[in-house]
């Protein structure tokens, strides 16, 4: 990991005036002159922009970065998470072959597989991952992908990445994983051997919810598969000004990551302590219970956590939601500001999911911890908690 060089990285000043913040390319067309040139950078697609759904110079920028941060070859950008998901697991899988991915993946994901490969007769299994074993039982003659989430997003079960990957190399299977909760600073799944590593960029990357974008990271090979194909054909771009946004985002990522870091597990502390509540699930408490998955694999706190209240109210849960002044409710997360996004929303709504668990318990609250200051954000929970 090379954060302290990420200013530079990918960056060619030279090439427009020294401007430190590289400018925003925001052109459909490059132009051409000659023939020849436009022949060479058709072929050389990757190196030479000819059309901005396919290389653009500012989204470039932005590709190297991450692809940097991640340990990998390269990387591309798209237009939202979902969209790296989507292109992550439809460039390795075709009709006839067989998934295997953890039980309870983001929502857009569990949905994505429940929707949509069917259609193409992609099967899934969906397995809990704490195991090797369960990885193993899974796997069949047409397995092409294993699909992680370690730790998932809401209840954060995790997987050894390493276990995995030996495996799946073995088998001559794909591995990929949404690395959204830990951020390139805090994991690195390349390290283990992991192929594909998904971002929503919309979270921790931005870090200042104001733009959705997507990135993959991984081998030269496999990015450049899914450029000539996937990427370019079902037109999934970042757009320039987005790119833009995200590498302002990546600039202050490692220092927005420590601030995380110092202040979540604070605000864990408090919130275990305190009589009405029943249980706070974080992988770095002490009580989590794959302790030795966290320590190898997170570097550092990141900064979601869910609890459950003590109370079975309906209106008790929402006083309490409802209470909290500093926390608004959000279905994102990952930037300045602290969010909740209670299970109880989902409640009477169509939105269920998860292959066989549907709803958790109607007292589960899932957290975001951002920038604020931690004393602000304990006395918010206190009020809202008496
Ligand atoms: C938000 C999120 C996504 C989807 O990203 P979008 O940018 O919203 O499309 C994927 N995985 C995880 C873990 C997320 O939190």
């Amino acid at each position: 990991m090379i954060p302290d060089i990420i200013n530079e990285l990918g960056e060619n000043r030279e090439s427009y005036f020294n401007a430190g913040s590289p400018p925003i390319f925001s052109t459909s067309n490059f132009l051409f002159d000659k023939v020849k040139d436009m022949r060479e950078a058709m072929v050389t697609s990757n190196e030479k922009p000819f059309y901005t759904r396919g290389h653009n110079p500012t989204t470039r920028i932005l590709e190297k970065k991450i692809a940097a941060l991640e340990n990998t070859e390269s990387a591309i950008a798209v237009s939202s998470g979902m969209g790296a998901v989507a292109i992550g697991m439809l460039s390795q899988l075709k009709s006839g072959d067989h998934l295997i991915c953890i039980k309870k993946p983001y929502t857009g994901t569990d949905k994505l597989t429940n929707k949509i490969l069917p259609k193409f007769n992609i099967e899934t299994t969906f397995i809990e991952g704490k195991t090797i074993d369960e990885f193993k039982n899974a796997i069949k003659s047409n397995t092409k992908l294993i699909y992680l989430e370690s730790p998932n997003s809401w209840t954060y079960e995790m997987q050894d990445l390493k276990k995995i990957s030996d495996l799946a190399k073995e088998k001559n299977i794909i591995t990929a994983i949404d690395n959204s909760y830990a951020s390139p600073i805090n994991c690195n799944p390349s390290d283990w051997g992991i192929d594909i590593i998904i971002h929503s960029a919309t979270k921790y990357i931005g870090g200042h919810s104001n733009a959705m974008g997507g990135i993959i990271c991984s081998s030269k090979k496999i990015i450049d598969q899914m450029y000539e194909c996937e990427y370019t054909l079902l037109g999934n771009v970042m757009s320039p000004f987005n790119s833009w946004i995200f590498i302002n985002g990546l600039r202050t990522l490692k220092v927005r990551m420590k601030q995380i870091s110092k202040s979540t597990p604070k605000i864990v502390k408090f919130l275990k302590n305190h009589p009405k509540i029943k249980k706070v699930i974080y992988p770095h408490s002490k009580n989590f219970d794959q302790k030795n998955l966290v320590k190898k694999y997170l570097k550092n706190p990141c900064g979601q956590f869910s609890i459950q209240l003590k109370s079975q109210s309906k209106k008790e849960i929402e006083s309490f939601c409802d209470k909290l002044h500093h926390f608004k409710m959000a279905c994102s997360w990952g930037g300045y500001e602290s969010l909740i996004f209670p299970e109880i929303a989902r409640y009477n709504s169509s939105s269920k999911y998860y292959n066989d668990t549907e709803f958790l318990p109607i007292n589960y609250i899932r957290f975001y911890i951002g920038l604020e200051d931690k004393k602000m954000l304990i006395d918010d929970l206190k009020k809202a908690l008496n």
